[in-house]
């Protein structure tokens, strides 16, 4: 075993896993919250990526872990994380439950000031919420942040791999800073990192009319494709302007006729036809996709090669319509 992989795992196994397990703990706690939402027997289980990582490299000598993230980055995700949770004690009491649409503009306002590309609003279906996490509103505020598309272009590499822990680090900041901003107008929040969280996000941006899934189970949204990662805010807040409809269904038809994404991904992990567990319809095979994706800094190429990532919305929609 060369030096570099022995003391990668050395830093594995006495400083990162046990992190991350305190981290899957706290999450945990959200559960016992009294009154807490919880999961229905059928919810997905959060797939923790990093424990997954460190698991097949530890197990697989072929692999290494070329995803290197600095120990600051990684201090701070974990820091926010964890603020996201016992943040949850400042809640007020009571908590308002109503509010206007002039504070709606005004928190709108607020959260792209701290970088955020899109706000969608929906109802939580206790199907979304991971097993053994605790949700204490229904009333979901998704936020969605842009990932740099000149780094998604170098995929896969340490820049794109770089910029995607980055992404998460700031977004993972700036849910935490809007939950306290809705706090101190007197409305219960509790915020759910980016990293993880307590609930399966595509689906829930879905609902809350942010874009469409598309064949290569990332959201598509209108303003910068799938080159976006999310995060939600659950609140008090029972009139907020909840999804009705979604206008992006179209892009089902579009990843019909597209296969880009399953063309191009060197494991052939994508397919054409889902596959159900549970709630969760997914068209990636986990097991070819993620050995290729621990090995080469998060991968990414169905990001990169995807039409909506590199043409506008506007014009793919036209493409289906002719
Ligand atoms: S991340 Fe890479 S390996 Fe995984 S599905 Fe996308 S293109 Fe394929
Ligand atoms: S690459 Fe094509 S098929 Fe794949 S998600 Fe994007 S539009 Fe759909």
């Amino acid at each position: 075993m060369g030096l570099r992989r022995t003391f990668l795992l050395g830093v594995m196994k006495h400083f990162a896993i046990p992190r991350i397990k305190k981290m899957v703990e706290r999450d945990h706690s959200t559960s016992r919250i009294p009154g807490a939402i919880l999961p229905t027997e059928t919810s997905p289980t959060r797939f923790v990526i990093p424990l997954e990582m460190m698991k097949l490299i530890s197990t697989r000598d072929d692999l290494s872990m070329n995803l290197a993230i600095p120990v600051r980055r990684m201090m701070s995700i974990l820091k926010n994380e964890e603020y996201s949770v016992e943040s949850i004690s400042k809640n007020p009491t009571p908590v308002r439950t109503e509010t206007t649409e002039s504070f709606v503009e005004e928190m709108e306002d607020f959260a792209k000031g701290l970088g955020i590309g899109s706000v969608g609003y929906t109802r939580l279906s206790e199907n979304l919420i991971f097993q053994n996490m605790g949700v204490l509103y229904k009333n979901a505020i998704v936020l969605t942040m842009e990932m740099d598309s000149d780094k998604i272009e170098l995929a896969p590499s340490p820049e794109t791999g770089d910029m995607i822990m980055r992404t998460y680090d700031e977004l993972g900041i700036a849910t935490n800073k809007l939950a306290d901003f809705l706090r101190s107008h007197g409305y219960g929040a509790q915020a759910s990192h980016p990293i993880g969280g307590l609930v399966l996000y595509p689906p829930l941006a879905q609902s809350a009319g942010l874009g469409w899934l598309g064949l290569h189970g990332l959201l598509i949204t209108p303003e910068f494709g799938p080159r976006v990662r999310f995060s939600a805010i659950f609140t008090s807040i029972e009139n907020l302007p909840f999804s009705e409809r979604s206008e992006h269904e179209w892009i089902e038809q579009y990843c019909k006729k597209c296969g880009r994404c399953m063309r191009e991904c060197p494991t052939q992990a994508i397919f054409e036809e889902p596959l159900v567990e549970g709630h969760r319809i997914t068209h990636i095979d986990r097991e070819k996709c993620f050995p290729y994706f621990t090995q080469y800094y998060g991968c990414t190429i169905c990001v990169k090669v995807c039409p909506f990532s590199r043409r506008s919305y506007d014009e793919l929609r036209k493409r289906v319509k002719e």
